[in-house]
């Protein structure tokens, strides 16, 4: 058994279990991605559930826990669970959808099925401090994302689409050693960038357009995330002072975010500067969020988060400006938590760039 899995079996008592089913924290405790598989975490004990098309794979790659091969994962899990007199299953609350519940009651055979948020609360205080193995992970995604913005720099063209931008890109990164893109990028140029999620479509780079490109690579599990926005050929004075408040935003954040603060207090950090310059009412998203296995995860730098923010975790740093039907500025670092501050691992230039 691996330490992670038995940290999480150390919260059971000796009648009760849990049937781990979201691919994300599936991968989490095995290292190893599939669409179909279940972990069940008893006190002392853990088996790998999966079905034909995994099991041969799942053999040779999840080697700390014992596998077995099931094509009725919850029924098998429930006759385990009677078989050793365990009487309480967790699952997870996040992820589980009403039919399956609905499905799991009918085959639950007299045990208690606990669907609320005590398993995905356990599972998440471990996953967001992150280890020495999964920061490795981390920086390597980064470091491709950062030779992604160096490749795309000098082809952002006039007359060039969004799409052939961000398809240029993914081809770029995955050719340079990316396992998976971290998520569809998002290549936003002129009057679509004031969108903060816009989708790249056929619009064309003019001159005088900010572009806003979110993206970030995929690399053995584990995401990177990183915003930049540059100008082509030429910026407007209103452009370059919305672009020099976003930058400030960030840095003021960057340079006194810190484990120990709450959620709120970190969003502070990037908002109170963007409020100042009589811009809050354009920055309406959070200020950053965790990574890791997936791209959005715990924990969140928002208003209104109550949550102390922990030495290991990873977040990101991204206030951004939209001013409707106009332009937008995101810019966006990730960074590690430590006592005293933070690491930025992004390396990428942040200075308004006009290409
Ligand atoms: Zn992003
Ligand atoms: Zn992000």
């Amino acid at each position: 058994m691996n330490e992670r899995i038995k940290a999480l079996c150390k919260t059971f008592a000796a009648n009760e279990a849990a049937l781990i089913l979201s691919a994300p924290n599936r991968r989490y405790y095995t290292a190893f991605d599939s669409s179909n598989g279940a972990v069940l975490v008893m006190k002392d004990e853990a088996v790998f559930l999966t079905d034909f098309r995994y099991i041969e794979a799942a053999n040779t790659k999840v080697d700390d826990i014992p596998c077995k091969e099931s094509s009725a994962l919850f029924k098998d899990a429930i006759a385990m669970l009677k078989a050793r007199g365990i009487r309480k299953l967790y699952l997870e609350n996040e992820t589980l959808t009403v039919s399956e519940l609905h499905r799991f009651k009918q085959q639950s055979d007299g045990v208690e099925l606990i669907a609320d948020e005590i398993l995905c609360k356990r599972i998440f205080e471990q996953r967001r401090v992150k280890s020495e193995a999964e920061v490795a992970r981390m920086r390597r995604a980064q470091a491709l994302t950062d030779d992604g913005f160096s490749y795309i720099l000098p082809r952002l063209t006039v007359g060039r689409t969004e799409k052939d931008v961000a398809l240029d890109l993914e081809m770029y990164m995955r050719r340079q050693g990316a396992d998976a893109v971290a998520f569809d990028f998002i290549v936003a140029s002129g009057e679509n960038s004031s969108m903060p999620h816009a989708v790249p479509g056929e619009r064309r780079l003019q001159k005088g357009d900010f572009v806003t490109m979110d993206f970030g690579a995929t690399v053995d599990g584990y995401r990177s995330d990183m915003t930049r926005t540059v100008a082509i050929g030429e910026v407007s004075d209103e452009q370059k002072l919305v672009y020099d408040t976003v930058l400030k935003a960030q840095m003021t954040c960057l340079d006194s975010l810190k484990a120990g603060m709450t959620g709120e207090e970190g969003d502070r950090l990037a908002r109170q500067v963007i409020e100042q310059a009589g811009y809050g009412k354009a920055f309406g998203h959070s200020t950053g969020h965790g990574v890791g296995i997936d791209v959005h995860e715990k924990p969140h730098l928002a208003p209104r988060s109550q949550e102390l923010l922990r030495v290991g975790e990873i977040v990101t740093v991204e206030p951004g400006i939209y001013l409707e039907g106009r332009f937008g500025v995101r810019i966006e670092d990730m960074v590690w938590l430590t006592a005293d501050g933070n690491v930025d691992l992004t390396a990428s230039d942040k200075r308004l760039i006009l290409v």
